[in-house]
Parts: structure tokens; sequence; C-alpha cells
């Protein structure tokens, strides 16, 4: 049996008494990408959150690669460090340019020299197609090119495991091509990823798996075909009949 990239069980976590994830279970496995779709409030972000401990569940477990991120003594820095995330906004520096973006927290999280994480951060921007914007400053950047700066810094970690919190709900709909191309090409390549999104479309033709969510619990899962294409609960019916 392999160790599962994420296993989730009874995962619960209230903001004061308010409770967001009512006790979600489920298993990404190594190189699964799975897709989360819900409507807003539905838990989405925090359920990713509670992933790499951005938020502390309030009970439940999370289990990382084999690592318990709920055990008190976890060296959660460690953990972190092999998790990439990459938010809806881009949150690049605006004072550094893009080489410099993908190489600080190489430098100064890993340790790497100057020479090797330089070479990593170019291997990661020919790779979402921007060997030519070292130089850049992210203000020269559209929305589109800017996202694809924000995966390869997260690659350019080394990432075991990618979560994107709905990647190009900013984006002008003429840029989110792009960015989901790269995505895409990490599936390809056997990247872990867990993505929260509104993209029907590559949920349908990437994910292996789609999590319907709603009001903080799991209604449905199960293949995209299966989830997208012929829903069982009336609750993912009305929701996909809102957004498709
Ligand atoms: P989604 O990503 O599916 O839109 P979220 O996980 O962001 O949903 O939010 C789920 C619920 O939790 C929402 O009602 C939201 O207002 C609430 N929430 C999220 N973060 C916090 C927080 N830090 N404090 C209080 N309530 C929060
Ligand atoms: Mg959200």
């Amino acid at each position: 049996m392999t160790t599962a990239a994420i296993e989730i069980q009874g995962l619960r976590k209230s903001f004061g008494d308010r409770e967001v994830l009512r006790g979600i279970d489920f298993t990404v496995d190594p190189g699964e990408v799975v897709c989360v779709i819900g409507p807003s409030g539905s838990g989405k972000s925090t359920l990713l959150r509670c992933v790499n401990l951005l938020e502390e569940p309030t009970s439940g477990k999370v289990t990382v690669a084999g690592t318990d991120l709920t055990d008190p003594d976890v060296d959660i820095d460690r953990v972190r460090r092999r998790i990439g995330m990459v938010f809806q906004q881009f949150n690049l520096f605006p004072h550094l340019n893009v080489l410099e973006n993908l190489t600080i927290a190489q430098r100064r999280v890993l340790g790497r020299s100057k020479e090797e994480a330089g070479r990593i951060a170019r291997e990661n921007l020919a790779k979402v197609g921007l060997a030519d914007r070292g130089s850049s400053y992210p203000a020269q950047l559209s929305g589109g090119q800017q996202q694809r700066v924000a995966i390869a810094r997260a690659l350019s970690m080394g990432p075991s495991l990618m979560l994107f919190d709905e990647p190009t709900s900013a984006l002008d709909p003429e840029l989110v091509g792009e960015v989901l191309g790269v995505m895409r090409t990490l599936a390809d390549e056997g990247m872990t990823m867990m993505v929260v999104t509104h993209e029907m479309g590559f949920a349908r033709d990437v994910a292996d798996r789609v999590v319907f969510m709603d009001d903080g619990s799991v209604v449905e899962e199960g293949r995209p075909e299966d989830v997208l294409g012929s829903p069982s609960h009336p609750r993912t019916r009305s929701f996909l009949a809102r957004v498709l």
C-alpha cells in the first residue's frame, strides 16, 4: 500500500461558534489531481488552508505524505516546504523582479546558493513559458503571466504536492487558458494537485476525481464524468445547473 499524499479524517473547523467544516474525510493519492468545487462559502478555501496548516483544525486529522500535521510535535515549516500553494491573488513581491521572486525563498528557506537557486528558477520559468521575463517586474506582466510566475515560484521549492485556490478567478477571461494550460502540463507530469476551481472544463478534462462541497461537507465525490455528467445528489445538480 502506498502512503496517501493527503489523508483527511473527520476534519472539523469552527470560527467562533460557526462550524465551517463539518467532518471531512477524503484521501488524495500520489499523482492524483483532485478538483474541489462548490458554492461560495462552502468551506473550500478553509479545507485547503487546513492541508497546509494556514488554519488549525478544530478536530480531526490531516496527514500529508505520512506526516500527521495535527501532531503537536510536527515540524510544520518542514512539511509546508513540500507543499506549494497558489492563491487567487498572485502575492508576488512587487519590488523584486521575476527571477528574484523565484530565488528569495529558495535561498532563505532552503539555503540554496545563488547559482543553484537561479538555475532552478530559470528551469521553472521556462516550464511556465516565461523564460525571457526573468528581469521583468510584476507590474510589467499581465495577470496571467503573474500567476504563471507564482506557479513557477512554488515549483522552485520542489514541492511534492501543489494546492491551488481558485488560481484563475482574478484573471480576465482571455488570460485564464494560459494558466490552466500550465496546470494541465503539471498534472500530465504526475504532480499531485488539489485544485479549488470554478473551471468545470478543467475539472472535467484534467481531474482524476471531483469533490463537491456544500455547507462544510463533502456532498458527493467521484470521477468527473459521474459527478459533473450525472450527479447523484440534488445539491450537486442545482449547483451545476447554476455554473454550467
Ligand atoms: P469558500 O472558499 O468555499 O468560498 P471559505 O472556506 O472561504 O469558503 O469560507 C467558509 C465559511 O467560513 C464562510 O462562511 C466564511 O465566511 C467563513 N470564514 C472563513 N475564514 C474565516 C475566518 N478567518 N474567520 C471567520 N469566518 C471565516
Ligand atoms: Mg474560497
